[in-house]
């Protein structure tokens, strides 16, 4: 099968960073084909604007989901944003890993998918969730906390976790189409013992080598 793994964190000896080198190697020796997003080494751009693309629908005013239909009839994307938009139409399942920032993806990750996301190639035109263009596609958050996991119950410091990642789940991925598996969750790293990491690591190696087995979460509306 076909992945895409985006990364989300400036330091690549993080652990985002071993969970993201232990994916790559895990899902590559199973024989699946990778490829990856590694957006703070790209040095990829968040910021959403004209730069967005090649061409020009209305150079009077910027509204950028006009600007998107426009790009997409006239090929109009920028080289960075294309480069993206064809890794995510060619994987079947899309894994992201990241730090939880502010109760939700680091801003290089937001801005990846404000520039990426675009109207008419992943949505639009009366499609999104169930007839979403990239319906058919799994995709899996795999994210480290700060916080510790009680906290993140729903009696917990935080509130749960699930409320917490709904709006990625919902509001971004399911919108577009795809198919949500349950998320990888490392709960405060920094704060577990080296082998207790390397535990952490090697579930996580385990759980994808059944990855294709999996059936998705049902976030839904409420
Ligand atoms: C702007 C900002 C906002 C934040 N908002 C939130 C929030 O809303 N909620 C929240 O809970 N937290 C929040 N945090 C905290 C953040 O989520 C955590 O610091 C982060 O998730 C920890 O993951 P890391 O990869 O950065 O860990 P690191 O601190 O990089 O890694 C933890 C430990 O793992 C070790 N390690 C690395 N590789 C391996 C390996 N191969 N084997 C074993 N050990 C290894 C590292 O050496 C380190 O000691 C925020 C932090 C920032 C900067």
């Amino acid at each position: 099968m076909k992945i895409l793994i985006v990364l989300a964190h400036p330091e690549l000896k993080s652990m985002n960073g071993a969970m993201f080198q232990k994916a790559i190697a895990a899902l590559t020796t199973a024989g699946h084909e990778v490829k990856v997003s590694d957006l703070y080494r790209d040095q990829f751009n968040p910021v959403s604007d004209r730069g967005n693309f090649t061409t020009t629908y209305d150079e009077a005013f910027f509204k950028q989901q006009l600007e998107e239909m426009h790009a997409v009839e006239s090929a109009g994307f920028a080289i960075d944003i294309e480069q993206e938009q064809q890794k995510v139409e060619w994987c079947d399942l899309m894994i992201w890993q990241f730090p939880l920032w502010w109760f939700t993806v680091p801003g290089i990750l937001k801005g990846w998918v404000d520039r990426v996301f675009a109207m008419g190639r992943f949505y639009g035109n009366s499609r999104c969730y169930e007839t979403g263009m990239l319906r058919g596609k799994k995709a899996l958050l795999s994210l480290t906390t700060g916080g510790a996991g009680e906290s993140y119950l729903k009696d917990g410091l935080h509130g749960d976790l699930e409320g917490i990642l709904k709006p990625v789940h919902r509001g971004m991925l399911e919108f577009v189409g795809f198919s949500v598996l349950s998320p990888q969750v490392v709960y405060a790293p920094v704060r577990q013992p080296e082998e207790q990491r390397e535990t952490v690591l090697n579930d996580w190696e385990e759980r994808l080598s059944r990855i294709f087995g999996e059936e998705p979460m049902v976030v839904g509306r409420y």
